[in-house]
């Protein structure tokens, strides 16, 4: 039976998720911004917390997991390598651990770069990652704690995910990504028509995540550095792929 996946939005742009077996009756939070939005979306659908998945130390992510792991004595899941800076960990995970949630597997990946010790959680047979501020739509997440290749290694996992998974990210920070990736990859016909798009979703007030891998690997410039023709865009013929990366963060760090 497919999991319910509800994009709670929480403070000004972060993207909370809630992940719920109709079967089991179980229901999982990753990341935990605010509690109020949460709260709201269980009591609506008479949902409880039993699990709380953390992807990485920033306080958009972590400041209510306290609250909601006291109010619904929630099982708190997160990096090992990042356990001192996380909120109390019940469940410590690392890239290529499984757990279970409900009758489905969950794999860690490790997706360091925006911090060191940021994981992803994927969902193979519900066909969905949670990737926070790794891989964002139509984008990735600012470096401050990795290196651009510790980035490109992490975004080279995902990458390699099904095309048809679900990519629910961290931030709503997908308009002012499609105007940047345009600066790159101008001709990009799916890029023009995901860019038109996520304009007319924004002037409605509909969020613009989830997306898809498929879409992610059509369009984010950032998953594209590896491809001739970005690479000869970026007057970088020839470089790395992590070095084409790694310049075009830096383009979108100033842009
Ligand atoms: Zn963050
Ligand atoms: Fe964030």
């Amino acid at each position: 039976m497919p999991l319910d996946i509800v994009t709670v939005p929480c403070l000004s742009d972060n993207y909370a998720f809630l992940v719920h077996s109709p079967q089991t009756g179980e229901t999982a939070l990753v990341d935990a911004p605010e509690a109020a939005p949460i709260r709201r979306v269980l009591t609506d659908r008479g949902w409880t917390l039993s699990r709380i998945l953390i992807t990485h130390h920033h306080s958009d992510h972590v400041d209510a997991v306290e609250p909601l792991r006291e109010e619904f004595n929630a099982q708190v899941v997160g990096a090992t390598a990042d356990a001192e800076r996380l909120p109390r960990l019940d469940l410590a995970v690392a890239e290529g651990d499984e757990f279970e949630f409900s009758g489905h597997t969950v794999r860690v990946l490790d997706v360091s770069g925006h911090t060191v010790g940021h994981i992803a959680f994927h969902i193979p047979d519900g066909k969905v990652v949670f990737t926070a501020d790794s891989l964002m739509a139509l984008g990735c997440g600012r470096l401050f704690e990795g290196s651009a290749e510790q980035m490109w290694t992490s975004l080279s996992k995902l990458a390699a995910l099904p095309p048809e998974t679900v990519v629910c990210s961290g931030h709503e920070y997908t308009s002012a990504n499609a105007r940047f990736a345009l600066t790159v990859e101008p001709d990009n016909p799916d890029l023009k028509a995901r860019a038109a798009a996520i304009e007319d979703a924004r002037a409605n007030g509909r969020p613009t995540v989830p997306s898809t891998l498929a879409e992610e690997m059509a369009t984010n410039p950032f998953l594209r550095a590896n491809l001739p023709g970005v690479k000869a865009l970026m007057g970088m013929a020839g470089s790395s792929d992590a070095t084409v990366f790694a310049e075009i963060r830096r383009r979108k760090d100033s842009f």
